[in-house]
């Protein structure tokens, strides 16, 4: 068996064209563009390129962006007064503060700031318990990408077992809460593993379905699968390779090579999860701009 690939950038790509048909509507009945800002805090340069992709995926929609940079020695009332502000301002429907902030900074005080109106990330105590009730809330952009991916691929998730390694507020925990939910993609019976899981490979043995967030790269071996398990890989890793004209290769945590001959469905790493992330902010902010999971 060679496993199927679920190309995560060819429905990003296409759900990406959907908003700009949707856009492109609102704008012939004279309405304005969803407006996305960004915040980005230092010059990390991973978190430069992921805001860098967030701002390009606007324009290719035709939504408004603004990119608000600050510099790493911002002290934490200026960011929060810059919150403050992006709340107020009614030209901007969503915003991001591109995650991680420098040590001096409360990430939790910060994402509690934002108003959960305009939290199209996600991360807002709010939302997720807005989530995890099974309540219109604005999922995390990485979770609700693996949720279209089941969707559109049409994979079954009732009565099955969903194992997810990894419990991060991010990635992990909203997963297990979305894929238990009695909804679909959902009504799953869901296993939660991380570092203290003892025997992790008797859990992932079981795995219907396989979710992996952990950011070690290839730790999922071929023998620690069944044989037809879909796998869905979150990692991105930067390992170094002198091949490579940037030096490094993006590798998951899943060892695609042993694991894809037993899978039945399986994401790449690049081109699985990771654009599918940048596809849900969009529908997130597009979903703000029509006031269409809090009414005012
Ligand atoms: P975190 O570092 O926040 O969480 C990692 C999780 O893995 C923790 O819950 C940790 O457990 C668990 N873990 C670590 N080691 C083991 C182990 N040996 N066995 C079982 N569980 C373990 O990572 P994120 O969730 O933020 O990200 C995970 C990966 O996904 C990273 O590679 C990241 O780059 C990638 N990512 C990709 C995105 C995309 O768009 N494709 C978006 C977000 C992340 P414990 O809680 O016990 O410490």
């Amino acid at each position: 068996m060679q496993a199927k690939l679920l190309q995560g950038k060819e429905l990003s790509q296409k759900i990406q064209e959907e908003i700009a048909i949707k856009v492109q509507e609102l704008k012939a009945k004279g309405g304005r563009a969803p407006h996305l800002a960004a915040v980005l805090v230092g010059n990390d340069g991973a978190s430069e390129t992921y805001v860098s992709h967030k701002v390009k995926a606007c324009e290719r929609v035709g939504f408004k962006s603004t990119l608000l940079r600050y510099s790493d020695t911002i002290s934490e009332g200026e960011l929060l007064a810059v919150v403050d502000e992006l709340n107020e301002n009614d030209d901007i429907d969503g915003f991001i503060v591109q995650l991680p902030l420098p040590k001096h900074i409360d990430m939790a005080k910060v994402i509690e700031q934002i108003s959960p109106k305009k939290d199209v990330d996600g991360f807002h105590p709010i939302n997720f318990g807005r989530m995890a009730a099974n309540m219109p809330a604005y999922v995390p952009a990485t979770p609700d990408g693996i949720i279209e991916i089941l969707k559109r691929y049409k994979i079954e998730t009732r009565g099955t077992h969903v194992v997810v390694v990894g419990r991060s507020q991010i990635v992990g925990t909203p997963v297990s809460i979305l894929l238990s939910r009695a909804a679909y993609p959902g009504d799953a019976t869901v296993t939660l593993c991380h570092r203290h899981t003892k025997d992790l490979a008797d859990y992932t043995r079981q795995a219907d379905i396989l979710v992996v967030a952990t950011g070690i790269p290839g730790m999922i071996k071929g023998d620690m699968v069944k044989k037809g398990v879909v796998v869905i890989d979150v990692g991105i890793t930067r390992v170094a390779d002198t091949s490579k004209q940037s030096g490094f290769t993006l590798k998951g945590d899943v060892d695609f090579d042993e694991v894809a001959p037993k899978a039945s469905y399986i994401t790449p790493v690049p081109g699985g999860v990771g654009p599918m992330t940048i596809a849900s902010l969009l529908k997130n902010t597009y979903l703000a701009s029509q006031k269409a999971i809090y009414r005012n």
